[in-house]
């Protein structure tokens, strides 16, 4: 497989009081074409702010401070002035969010917002765009296209919504998806078919999936590999099937236990204790030392690299201190 998307050493800095402070520190991932990839995390892990940054959307006081991601083999995104990246954004690189709602306009109705993408990006008339609308809309599974085009998005539901995102995600083919959060506002059984359809359409469409979660099922549910971040750095990557076998940084393994505690009503729910870092608190060292059971002298005052564990499993912890990956 050729890859998509490579994230090269990608770190950002948050700017305040005159200060800047990492919250993105060094992270290298690989994407490949046809590839469902995700990032698991807590809240505050860094893992939307990374897919912000793919999408050149940065809040004004972030800034990417070194890095590339270079697009399909030959496009550094980081590169890209607002202007350029609007002939990727919706089009190459799609994204779709936790809350529709903030994505698509109260004002117009869903017939305007999804020709809006087609005017956008394509030269079709009229009642090719109106067509095309169609088409999308009952491959997303909406019953009668026609009139759901005339309604306005708080007539519908939150599923509903979902599906027109993902339509509207869809509608020019893009060769990636980034969905943060997608099923998060929704319930349980609308969640499995969201997921569901994302699987089917984005095989049919031959479109790469980069699924932002903080929830392990839903990595379990739709990605083949998983990078598990902690306090903006990658902490543990490898195939789906080998994180859930053989977990190794403490941090996932905390993660998995809080999982697991869920489905087993004799115990209590675990939850990993003490709280992620700010940026203000990082200090010398791994940033999971006041949080993880196993920390050692070292891991107060050196910072672990990337160790190999075996060839496509990597973790960022001294208890692996083996093989270092230069830039893994
Ligand atoms: Fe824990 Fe040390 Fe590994 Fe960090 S490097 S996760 S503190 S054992
Ligand atoms: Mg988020």
């Amino acid at each position: 497989m050729s890859s998509l998307l490579e994230i090269k050493n990608l770190s950002i800095d948050l700017h305040a009081d005159r200060e800047k402070f990492n919250v993105i520190n060094n992270i290298n991932l690989t994407i490949d074409k046809r590839q469902k990839y995700g990032i698991v995390g807590e809240s505050g892990s860094g893992k939307s702010l990374t897919s912000l940054s793919i999408m050149n959307l940065l809040p004004d006081a972030l800034a990417i401070s070194s890095g590339d991601i270079i697009f399909n083999g030959e496009t550094d995104l980081t590169t890209l002035s607002k202007k350029e990246f609007l002939d990727i954004r919706g089009n190459e690189i799609s994204m779709i969010f936790q809350e529709p709602m903030t994505a698509l306009d109260p004002l117009y109705p869903i017939e305007h917002q999804i020709m809006e993408v087609l005017k956008f990006h394509g030269s079709y008339n009229k009642k090719q765009m109106r067509q095309l609308a169609v088409e999308m809309l009952e491959k997303v599974g909406i019953p009668r296209p026609h009139q759901l085009m005339k309604e306005y998005p708080h007539q519908l539901s939150g599923g509903m919504r979902q599906r027109i995102m993902i339509a509207i995600a869809l509608i020019c083919n893009p060769k990636l998806l980034i969905a943060d959060e997608p099923t998060t506002a929704l319930d349980v059984t609308i969640q499995a078919q969201i997921l569901d359809l994302m699987n089917e359409l984005t095989d049919n469409y031959d479109t790469s999936i980069l699924m932002i979660t903080h929830d392990l099922g839903v990595i379990a549910e739709t990605c083949e590999r998983v990078a598990v971040m902690y306090s903006g750095e990658i902490v543990e990557e490898a195939a789906v099937t080998t994180l859930f076998k053989n977990p190794t940084h403490p941090y996932t393994v905390g993660l998995l236990e809080s999982v697991k505690s869920l489905g087993d009503k004799s115990n209590e729910l675990y939850s990993i204790p003490g709280n992620v870092p700010t940026p203000k608190q990082l200090t010398a060292g791994c940033r999971f030392a006041s949080r993880c059971p196993h920390a050692m002298e070292i891991c107060r005052s050196q910072a672990p690299p990337l160790f190999s564990i075996d060839a496509d499993h990597k973790s960022k912890c001294w208890l692996y201190g083996k093989e270092e990956v230069v830039n893994g």
